[in-house]
């Protein structure tokens, strides 16, 4: 597979500065490895603070021919960038597998999702609408202007090694900003791959930028810049928390989105199989390594046996493996680390009184394999429970009445999304308005789209990507009052 997409143009394995594919200065590099059989696919620059630096005055120097070019000029360059995207799709989809590991059909599936990003906001460019306000003084006209905010620093994550991309470039440059990204050093070929597509797209050389290696030498180097006047983030909470004090130095905008613990309450009334189907797929997509993974499935008592009789036929059936294998459903973790913590939460949630219902293990195929878990009698004060399994453990916790289920569900410093089973109109927007989440899955476990906003509530994040208000995130508001008209 290396080699096809050797041969195709897409894998590349330096950074991307200026327009120019760099080595780091000091000719460091990284290995990137397969998750599923630990072998190395690449080494790319472990670059840091310089590089960093060079990749921001790339940026800064191609601001002001970019922010300038007509929306539709922008917009039709993304749409290329997007047509590029969607005609690759099946080498981006293996290149993703590849150092990710998730299951080919999911990362082709990521690659449509991320292209989609980008026809969205090439098709947004061209409705940054100001507005003109009514003057209170009759010698006044009063101008709202809508400005692109400028260099935009975006720090990613690895298990949407696509995607999260896809989300912030498409509306910064859109907007009109340039854009330095920083990928997860575990996942850098698809976004390198991407920025390849950009410059083949039209996408002028420093109007997006690639530099990976020392994550927080280029953090803070992006954090300290003046030039940079905002950064985006999607990872852990923690890295959130300290690029938003960063943030406070140079008084830059901050879009985070950050963990989430997300509940999936299953009701007495819910139809069983969507259900069972839903509440699966929320948590098992990715190998339970996305932020809107169902974190605990609440499951009324009602129905709790029917439920989870259905929901452990529907866990057995699923097929763990190489990425690459036909058929395969769940793909490794993203390294041994992952594991580790997967399983001492499993541990820790056994050790309280929890009951393993089904896997509990790692998997006899090795490397970063873990068995889908269902994990019975769990509590909301069990470890399990208040942070992110971030693996395909699903922790059961049972409960009586709504009321209780709402409290469980809100019992947490995360907001990201929720789901809800019902079949009762009522209740559903009785429980989605009270659930204090930025996104809610009323009988759909698979809710995200780029039309629609996604974002977080409380330490969930700020801001939104995706939709008509993704593009806000990028952009300033300029008021004009002409006096003595
Ligand atoms: P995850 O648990 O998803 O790996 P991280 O927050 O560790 O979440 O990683 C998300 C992104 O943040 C990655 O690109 C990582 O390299 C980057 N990162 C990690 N630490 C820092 C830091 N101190 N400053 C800037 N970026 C960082």
């Amino acid at each position: 597979v290396a080699a096809r997409l050797r041969s195709s143009g897409l894998l590349r394995t330096k950074g991307l500065i200026g327009g120019k594919w760099r080595d780091a200065y000091d000719g460091r590099t990284i290995e990137v490895h397969n998750p599923a059989d630990g072998e190395v696919i690449a080494s790319v620059p472990f670059m840091g603070g310089r590089e960093t630096k060079d990749a921001i005055s790339s940026a800064y120097n191609a601001l002001s021919h970019w922010r300038k070019l007509t929306a539709a000029d922008r917009s039709s360059r993304l749409r290329n960038w997007y047509n590029l995207l969607f005609e690759h799709k099946e080498e981006l989809g293996q290149l993703i597998t590849l150092e990710q590991g998730k299951p080919l059909r999911e990362a082709i599936g990521e690659v449509v999702y991320s292209a989609k990003f980008i026809e969205f906001f090439a098709e947004e460019a061209k409705r940054v609408y100001g507005d003109i306000i009514p003057s209170p003084l009759s010698d006044r006209r009063l101008f709202v202007l809508k400005e692109p905010v400028g260099v935009v620093g975006a720090i990613t994550p690895w298990n949407f090694p696509l995607a999260m991309i896809s989300r912030k470039a498409g509306p910064a440059l859109a907007c009109g900003c340039t854009v330095i990204i920083k990928p997860s050093e575990l996942t850098p070929l698809t976004a390198l791959a991407a920025a390849e597509l950009a410059l083949q797209s039209g996408i002028p050389p420093g109007v997006l930028n690639v530099v990976m290696g020392d994550a927080p030498s280029i953090g803070d180097s992006l954090q300290e810049s003046t030039e940079v006047r905002k950064i985006t983030f999607t990872g852990s909470t923690g890295v959130g928390k300290k690029l938003m004090a960063g943030a406070s130095d140079t008084v830059k905008k901050v879009s985070l989105e950050l963990g989430g613990n997300a509940p999936c309450i299953i009701f007495d009334d819910a139809d069983l199989e969507a259900a069972v189907k839903g509440s699966l797929s929320t948590k098992f997509h990715n190998t339970g390594q996305q932020c809107v993974c169902t974190n605990r499935v609440l499951v009324q008592e009602g129905i709790y046996e029917k439920f989870i009789n259905a929901y452990s036929k529907a866990v057995q059936n699923l097929k763990v493996g190489n990425g690459l294998s036909e058929g395969v459903t769940q793909g490794p973790l993203i390294n041994d680390a992952a594991v580790q913590k997967v399983d001492s939460f499993v541990q820790d949630a056994i050790s309280k009184g929890a009951k393993v219902l089904l896997g509990g293990k790692r998997h006899s195929l090795g490397f970063s394999f873990y068995e889908p878990t269902i994990i019975g009698d769990v509590s909301n004060e069990m470890l399990i429970a208040r942070q992110e399994v971030f693996g395909p453990v699903a922790p059961i916790i049972r409960f009586k009445t709504e009321e209780e289920a709402i409290q469980i569900a809100n019992d947490t410093d995360s907001g990201l999304a929720a789901y809800v089973f019902t079949n009762s109109i009522q209740r559903s927007w009785r429980v989605s308005e009270a659930l204090e989440y930025g996104m809610v899955g009323v009988n759909e476990g698979s809710i995200s789209t780029e039309v629609a906003p996604f974002g977080g509530f409380k330490q969930s994040g700020l801001g939104r990507e995706g939709s008509k208000y993704g593009m806000d995130d990028y952009l300033e508001i300029k008021y004009v009052c002409m006096g003595n008209m």
